[in-house]
């Protein structure tokens, strides 16, 4: 899914190619969320033995923790064909409608941001899901009639980063529902050392560490960052990689000790400069920083909780003594909006 969090690393298409080089290509690549990918891999193993299709899967987790990762390598494990779609594309059912008459049987049908569907392209999804037919009204009024048309049966993997705004319904009709969570700094560690051999950079554990501690526990921003490192080793140090380079690369960036970049800091200082440090609801801190309040929900918040470097009381978000000690520790964003 797309991030919003670097709108100045907006993929060009040698960055999607790239993209689509580091992602893993079958499930045993994949490394970290181990609990998940075991019930996955069983429910895949099962499905194959009995020949059967695979249940409906719902995704859950903040951005690029590899939730298209596992629904692309679903179908590979099945030999399956997969169709790609996205939630806010979807307006009206007349959107789904070429993706369920074209799932071949057995194939999955991935939508991303699932949450984003209207409420009757999620009704008509419901008996497509539940006994792969989907109503169709024909005419208007009186003269209406509805036939039902059957769908060849296929799995449903819905994404989302926000399970919350998922209705009960459409909730319940998925037979598996499986959160992502940040990784671990030796699964990142794994991931920049897989990366980096794909990409024929050298690598040794020590700048690997120093890439994976400053990623926000976020394969997406380890491969981003690790991108970006290689870049500047290319322009600036003759391909050379040293710790020092990856450091002087990332500090370049403004990605900090614990891996927060600017915007993040803006939005601890926001909390502590505008809000005397909170309570505050997230509405005001989005106004006061012209950004969208989904893009804090989905793409900030989740791991500065997770730092706690923020808490969410019932009042809104008040910033931790944890949270002030590294904003004091760091240099400050925008030095000059100190004088007011
Ligand atoms: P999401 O759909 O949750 O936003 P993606 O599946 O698109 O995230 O993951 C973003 C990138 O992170 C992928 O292109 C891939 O390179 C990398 N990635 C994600 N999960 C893993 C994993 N488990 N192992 C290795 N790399 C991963």
């Amino acid at each position: 899914m797309t991030s919003f969090r670097e709108p100045t690393i907006q993929p060009t298409e040698e960055a999607a190619v790239e993209d689509r080089a580091l992602r893993p290509q079958r499930m045993a690549d994949m490394v970290g969320q181990r609990a998940v990918f075991e019930r996955l891999m069983i429910a895949v193993d099962a499905t194959r033995k009995r020949g059967e299709v695979l249940g409906h899967i719902l995704l859950d987790g903040p951005p690029g923790l590899g939730k298209t990762t596992f629904a692309t390598c679903i179908p590979k494990e099945l030999g399956v064909s997969l169709q790609i779609a996205s939630g806010a594309a979807l307006t009206a059912p007349k959107d789904l409608l070429p993706y369920l008459s074209n799932a071949s049987e057995g194939s999955v049908l991935f939508i991303d941001e699932i949450h984003r569907l209207p409420i009757a392209v999620e009704e008509f999804l419901y008996p497509a899901m539940e006994d792969f037919r989907i109503d169709i009204t024909l005419g208007d009024g009186v003269a209406a009639r509805t036939i039902n048309m059957p769908l060849r049966p296929f799995t449903l993997v819905g994404a989302t980063t926000r399970a919350g705004l998922i209705s009960a319904p459409l909730r319940d009709r998925f037979q598996m529902r499986e959160h992502l969570d940040f990784y671990s700094f030796d699964e990142l560690a794994e991931i920049v050392r897989r990366s980096a051999a794909k990409l024929s950079m050298p690598m040794d554990d020590a700048s690997a560490d120093e890439i994976a501690r400053r990623s926000r526990g976020t394969p997406r921003l380890a491969n981003n960052r690790l991108r970006w490192i290689r870049d500047f080793s290319t322009s600036r140090a003759n391909g050379e990689l040293t710790i020092e380079i990856a450091k002087t690369a990332l500090e370049m960036q403004g990605i900090d000790e614990l891996g927060l970049d600017g915007f993040d800091r803006k939005y601890l200082e926001t909390i502590q400069r505008v809000f005397g440090g909170g309570p505050v609801g997230v509405e005001a801190i989005a106004h006061t920083m012209s950004t969208a309040t989904d893009t804090l929900e989905d793409d900030v918040e989740p791991f500065l909780l997770r730092c706690e470097l923020v808490v969410r009381t019932p009042r809104g978000r008040r910033l931790t003594p944890r949270g002030e000690e590294h904003l004091g520790a760091m240099p400050q964003t925008a030095p000059q909006r100190r004088l007011f």
